[in-house]
C-alpha cells in the first residue's frame, strides 16, 4: 500500500473502526459501515481481513458491511502501521492492544511450572487460556484430587 492509501485507511479506521480486547488476550480490529464500496476498498488496501454483511436488526435500518481481523500477527502489523496516524485516544488504545499481543506472545514461549507435578514445560503456541499442566494426565489428576498437591514423597 502507498503512503496515501495507508493514511486514508488509518483515517477511516479512526472514524469508523475500533479495537476490541477481551481478557487482555484476544484482540480484534473491526470496521463497520453501510457503504460496501468503502469497506471493500479498505480491505483491498490493508490486504487482510474478511468482510461480512450484517442484516439490519430493525426495519428501516440499513445493512452494514463489517470488516474484521483477529489473527495476532495481522492485528499487530496493521496497528503498528496505523499508529503514527491515529489521534491521542485511539493511539493509546492501539498501544494497549500491542502490549497485550506482546505479553501474550511472551507468555506462550516462556516455560512455566506444571501445577500438578511441578515440572517446567513450555506451553504450546496454540494453547488457549493459561497453560498450567505439562500433560493431560497432570491436568486430570489435579482435577481428580480437587486441587490438593501430591505429597512430597
Ligand atoms: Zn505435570
Amino acid at each position: 500500500m502507498t503512503d496515501v492509501e495507508l493514511a486514508w485507511a488509518a483515517g477511516l479506521f479512526e472514524g469508523e473502526g475500533s479495537f476490541k480486547l477481551w481478557n487482555g488476550r484476544y484482540t480484534t480490529m473491526v470496521l463497520s459501515m453501510t457503504d460496501k464500496d468503502v469497506v471493500e476498498r479498505f480491505a483491498r488496501i490493508v490486504e487482510v481481513g474478511t468482510i461480512r454483511r450484517r442484516t439490519p436488526q430493525q426495519e428501516g435500518w440499513k445493512e452494514q458491511w463489517v470488516w474484521n481481523i483477529s489473527a495476532h500477527e495481522h492485528v499487530r502489523d496493521l496497528t503498528t502501521q496505523f499508529l503514527p496516524f491515529l489521534g491521542e485516544r485511539r493511539a493509546a488504545r492501539a498501544r494497549e492492544v500491542l502490549e497485550a499481543i506482546a505479553a501474550n506472545q511472551a507468555r506462550v514461549t516462556e516455560p512455566v511450572d506444571c501445577a500438578w507435578c511441578g515440572d517446567s514445560f513450555t506451553p504450546s503456541k496454540f494453547h488457549v487460556g493459561r497453560a498450567r499442566f505439562c500433560t493431560r494426565y497432570c491436568q486430570q489428576e489435579w482435577f481428580k484430587r480437587k486441587r490438593r498437591k501430591p505429597c512430597a514423597a
